[in-house]
């Protein structure tokens, strides 16, 4: 298990692969920055949204504009800023006029997120509209049917409570929305309050190899051995008869 100065130091090491990535040439040509996330690094609680938009393109931050300051009032209703939880995107650059993530986009951009979630292990993560919710759940189903209903997930090496919400950014033009957002909100100190999700096994090369010798005796003590052949092996060729 890494201890926390490793793992941020993995982190900053991320961080700069991303800062530099040209994975999607369109987003490379058009963004100002790269919108990595930002927050602490050792998060019990992390936000995946969807995609930059124009401000945080800007300052290079997620969550600045209109939708950032209804996320900020939501944290601040449940006593939390957002120094203590870390959020993040599931794309890091911003998509031109902020159209939809290109299935292509989020495959070549995962790999970042799932580094975060790896290296900032938190215990709760929120999943902030369909893009996000589907992504880690690696399930098509939408966020209407899904939001507010924690789940045990396993992504990557770490098993977490998925906790899918509907975006900020949808439900400031829905007020029926954003009193179900702010209900889903107002649960999350419950749920950092249950334990620590049961984490995979962490399988280390020296157990793989115990275990790689295991199964070949077991084989070798099951298997018939190979029948004993007494023809001249030159008969096998035909050549002789
Ligand atoms: N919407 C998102 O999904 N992410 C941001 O960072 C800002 C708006």
């Amino acid at each position: 298990m890494a201890s926390g100065a490793q793992r941020r130091e993995e982190l900053k090491a991320v961080y700069e692969q991303a800062s530099g990535c040209t994975k999607c040439p369109q987003l490379a040509a058009t963004r100002q920055t790269v919108v990595f996330g930002a927050g602490h690094a050792d998060a019990e609680l992390m936000f995946v949204g969807e995609a930059p938009g124009a401000s945080e393109d800007r300052a290079g931050l997620p969550f600045v504009g209109r939708a950032g300051k209804l996320l900020d009032s939501l944290l601040g209703e449940i006593s939390l800023s957002r120094e203590q939880v870390f959020v993040a995107n599931v794309l890091k650059c911003r998509p031109p006029g902020n159209r939809d993530p290109h299935p292509v986009e989020i495959e070549n951009c995962q790999d970042y997120l799932m580094r975060q979630l790896e290296l900032i292990e938190p215990r709760v993560v929120c999943t902030l509209g369909n893009f996000s919710t589907k992504l880690l759940r690696g399930e098509p189903t939408g966020i209407t049917r899904l939001h507010g209903k924690p789940e045990v997930r396993t992504i990557g090496p770490r098993t977490v409570r998925l906790y899918p919400l509907f975006h900020p950014a949808a439900a400031l033009y829905t007020p029926a929305m954003l009193e179900t957002l702010r209900t889903d909100f107002s649960r999350l100190p419950d749920l950092l309050a249950e334990p620590v999700p049961e984490q995979p096994r962490v399988v280390e090369p020296a157990d793989l190899a115990e275990e790689a010798e295991a199964l070949a005796a077991a084989r070798e003590a099951t298997e018939p051995p190979p029948a004993p052949t007494d023809r001249d092996p030159r008969q096998q060729l035909g050549l002789f008869e």
